[in-house]
């Protein structure tokens, strides 16, 4: 299968950091921008000398921005992030250029009509703190989030500054029940399970007019979740999932059994019995920068392509 509307080859357009070549053409209908593709730490990591990290500092297409998507309405001029990263200026910025926003004339009005949560681990959240007075100082801008994250962000500073300042408006939102967008979009949050110091996690399905996407950025196993993961690829078009590590002993010195994710090649052996057009569903995504796939010609990345899988990117568009 061939990517949706992205990776166009012209205009081509090199945007900060780490970006595959886009398309500055925007679609008409819904559709999801992917924002980032890495691990919460971001590539380059902090002082990391690694080889991907150090290819990242040399050559910025190499580089990704931390997991987010943003959903997208054209004709209503609608949009909605889905995590707010510690990347989210550069993001807006990737965001504005592609077509995506439309950064306010004047005013502090919210710069998205709703910020979806997955969970309160570093990359997923602190991008928050822009919405802030010392930097955008947004006016209430509506923050989707489970129960618990909601009740964590109003009582844990830097957030409930935000949060009684009315820079957030905090909305929980309940597993499995779905938020209509209207112009037939629906998000539906997903309980899974994944370390839980702070809160809970969601995973998102994400409903458009014609297809639906599934966005599971962070779970711990596969078999961990009360949920088989091939019935929800079995309901979507495409699905874009948790690969932030390929396989054991990747992360020097750490026990990988404290960091728990399903390694890539857990999901090639589980997915592997899929029917061909199943997999093809499949994108990986908030990989670490450990991870192989992060070089696109490395043997990793081809094993994942010849099995009929895929790895997204910074930039990647899905029509919805
Ligand atoms: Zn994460
Ligand atoms: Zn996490």
């Amino acid at each position: 299968m061939r990517r949706i509307v992205h990776i166009i080859k012209a205009p081509i357009i090199s945007l900060f950091i780490g970006l595959p070549f886009v398309s500055a053409e925007e679609p008409r209908t819904p559709y999801v921008l992917v924002l980032g593709t890495a691990q919460d730490g971001g590539l380059p990591q902090l002082a990391c000398p690694c080889g991907h990290c150090q290819a990242a500092r040399a050559d910025s297409k190499r580089a990704r921005h931390i997991a987010s998507l943003l959903i997208v309405d054209p004709e209503r001029g609608q949009r909605w992030l889905i995590d707010a990263t510690p990347d989210l200026r550069r993001q807006y910025d990737l965001a504005a250029q592609l077509g995506a926003v439309r950064p306010p004339s004047q005013g502090r009005p919210p710069l998205f009509d709703g910020i979806f949560l997955t969970h309160a681990h570093t990359g997923h959240y602190l991008g928050l703190a822009q919405l802030g007075r010392p930097a955008y100082n947004a006016q209430g801008q509506l923050v989707y989030a489970s129960q618990r994250m909601c009740r964590y962000l109003a009582n844990n500073g830097p957030w409930k500054l935000l949060v009684q300042s009315k820079n957030l408006i905090l909305q929980p939102v309940e597993p499995g029940k779905a938020v209509d967008l209207g112009s037939g979009i629906k998000v539906t949050p997903l309980l899974v399970p994944h370390r839980a110091e702070f809160t809970d996690t969601f995973a998102y399905l994400i409903e458009g007019p014609t297809k639906r996407l599934l966005y599971i950025p962070d779970i711990d196993k596969w078999e961990r979740w009360d949920v088989r993961v091939e019935d929800r690829i079995r309901d979507v078009d495409y699905a874009l999932i948790d690969g932030t590590f390929f396989a054991d002993g990747e992360v020097p010195g750490r026990k990988m059994s404290e960091i728990p994710h399903p390694f890539v090649i857990e999901s090639l052996r589980r997915f592997a019995k899929l029917p061909r057009a199943e997999r093809n569903k499949i994108w990986f995504t908030h990989l670490n920068h450990t991870n192989p796939l992060l070089d696109r010609t490395s043997n990793a990345s081809k094993r994942v392509r010849q099995a009929g899988f895929h790895v997204a990117r910074d930039g990647d568009r899905f029509k919805l």
